[in-house]
C-alpha cells in the first residue's frame, strides 16, 4: 500500500475509468468484487481523512472535498465505501478502547469493514429505539433489530446502538462493537433501488453476548458516539451529491451535443440550454455552500445547523438536477443504454442517508426558533 496521498487526477481517473469499467458487473451481481475493493483501498481512498497515527493521510475536510466529489461522480458503491470509511473512524478514535481503535488502521487498508446499525423498522431513531442491552455478569446480552445497514451483508464489525436502561432519556443508550459471526446475529440482505454493491441488510440479534469491553466510551454515551461523525458525514455526503449532479450535467451536455432532432443538435434549442444553465446554477450554489461549511468545520467550529442546511439543500439539488438530466436525455435516459438511468436511481438514496429532509428541517427550525 502506497504511503503517498493519491493525486486528485489519479483519484478521478480511478473512479471514472477503472471503477466504472466494473459497474455493469456490480449492477448485475449486486456485489463489488473483492479485487476491486482491494484496488480501491490501495489507491488510498479509504484513509484520506484518517489521522496519520492510524495510517492515514490526515486530510482536513476542505482538502478532502475534491476527492469526495470525484468519488461521487463514480459508481455509488465506490462513493459509499469512501464516504463511510472516511467518516466512521471518528467514533472509534473518539470513544474506542485501544483494541477498538486498532480497527481504524484496518478500515484504511481495506482489511476491516465497519457498519453502523442505528435505524430500526419499529422505532423512530434517537430515544425511540427499541434494541436492548442487558447486563449478564461481566457481559452484555443484546436483543433487537436494525435495518438499512450499509455494508451489513459483508461487514466484519457492527456498531449497534442499544438502550442500556429504560428511562428513554438521551443518556440511556450505549454503542456496542459486535463482531460478525457472533452467536444469535442474523443478517438478511435488503436489495435496493440503486447503489448496487453496498450490501444493505437488516440485522436481528437475539441474546447476542458480548464482553463488557464491547462498549464504545461509557454507558449512556451511545447517542454521542452515533453523533460524533454526523456533521462530517453530512458535509461529506454533500460533496458526493455535488459530484453526482456534476456527472449528470456532464452526461447531459454530451448527450445534447450529439442528439439531433429536426436537423439540429438539441444543444442548440433554447429550451435545453435553459435546463443546462439551471442545472449548472444549482450545482454551483451547492458547491459554494459545501465549501463554506467545510471551511468552518475544518476551523473546529460547531456546524451542526449549517451541515443540516447543506444536506437539505444538496439533497433537493441532486433531485432537481437529475430530474432535468432525465428530461434532456429523453426516453433513452430511462433505459439502461445510458448511464443516467443508474445516476438517477443513485441520487435518490441521498434523500435518506444521514437523515431525511424533514429531519434536517426539524433541526434547522429548532435552532432558528431557539435564538
Ligand atoms: C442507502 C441507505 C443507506 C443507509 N445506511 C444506513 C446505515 O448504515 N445505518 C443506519 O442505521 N441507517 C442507514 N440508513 C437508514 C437511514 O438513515 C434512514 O432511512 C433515514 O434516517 C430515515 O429513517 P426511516 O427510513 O426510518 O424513515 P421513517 O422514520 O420511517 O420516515 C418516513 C417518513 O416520515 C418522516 N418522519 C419520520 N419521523 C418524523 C418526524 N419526527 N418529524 C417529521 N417527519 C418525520 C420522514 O422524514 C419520512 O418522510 C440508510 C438508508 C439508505 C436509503
Amino acid at each position: 500500500m502506497s504511503d503517498r496521498k493519491p493525486t486528485i487526477e489519479a483519484f478521478q481517473a480511478f473512479f471514472r475509468e477503472e471503477y466504472e469499467r466494473e459497474a455493469p458487473g456490480i449492477e448485475g451481481t449486486g456485489r463489488v468484487p473483492l479485487e476491486l475493493r482491494r484496488r480501491l483501498a490501495e489507491s488510498g481512498a479509504l484513509r484520506l481523512t484518517v489521522p496519520e497515527e492510524h495510517g492515514g493521510f490526515g486530510l482536513g475536510m476542505v482538502d478532502a472535498l475534491p476527492y469526495l466529489e470525484a468519488a461521487g461522480m463514480g459508481h455509488g458503491s465506490g462513493r459509499m465505501l469512501v464516504h463511510v470509511a472516511n467518516g466512521l473512524w471518528r467514533s472509534l478514535a473518539g470513544y474506542g478502547n485501544p483494541q477498538q481503535r486498532s480497527l481504524i488502521r484496518g478500515m484504511g487498508s481495506g482489511d476491516v469493514v465497519l457498519a453502523l446499525g442505528v435505524t430500526e423498522r419499529e422505532g423512530g431513531g434517537g430515544r425511540d429505539l427499541h434494541a436492548r442491552a442487558v447486563r449478564d455478569g461481566d457481559c452484555w446480552r443484546l436483543s433487537g433489530e436494525k435495518h438499512l445497514v450499509t455494508f451489513g451483508q459483508f461487514a466484519d464489525w457492527f456498531l449497534l446502538l442499544s438502550a442500556t436502561d429504560d428511562r428513554a432519556a438521551s443518556d440511556s443508550f450505549s454503542m456496542f462493537a459486535v463482531p460478525r459471526g457472533s452467536n444469535g446475529l442474523v443478517i438478511t440482505p435488503q436489495p435496493t433501488m440503486g447503489l448496487a454493491g453496498i450490501g444493505l441488510a437488516s440485522l436481528r440479534f437475539d441474546g447476542v453476548t458480548v464482553g463488557g469491553n464491547a462498549i464504545l466510551g461509557r454507558i449512556g454515551q451511545g447517542l454521542a458516539v452515533a453523533g460524533s461523525f454526523l456533521d462530517y458525514s453530512r458535509v461529506s455526503l454533500c460533496a458526493c451529491m455535488v459530484g453526482l449532479a456534476q456527472r449528470a450535467l456532464d452526461q447531459s451536455i454530451d448527450f445534447a451535443r450529439q442528439r439531433t432532432t429536426f436537423g439540429k443538435p438539441i444543444a442548440e434549442r433554447q429550451a435545453i440550454q435553459v435546463h443546462l444553465a439551471n442545472m449548472h446554477a444549482d450545482i454551483s450554489a451547492a458547491r459554494s455552500l459545501v465549501w463554506r461549511v467545510a471551511e468552518r468545520y475544518q476551523r473546529g467550529e460547531l456546524v451542526s445547523t449549517e451541515a443540516a442546511t447543506a444536506k437539505l439543500f444538496c439533497a433537493g439539488m441532486v433531485g432537481r438536477v437529475t430530474d432535468l438530466a432525465l428530461r434532456v436525455h429523453g426516453g433513452l435516459g430511462y433505459t439502461k443504454e445510458t448511464p443516467l438511468e443508474r445516476i438517477y436511481r443513485e441520487a435518490r438514496a441521498f434523500w435518506f442517508e444521514e437523515g431525511t429532509a424533514e429531519v434536517q428541517q426539524v433541526l434547522i427550525a429548532r435552532r432558528l426558533l431557539a435564538g
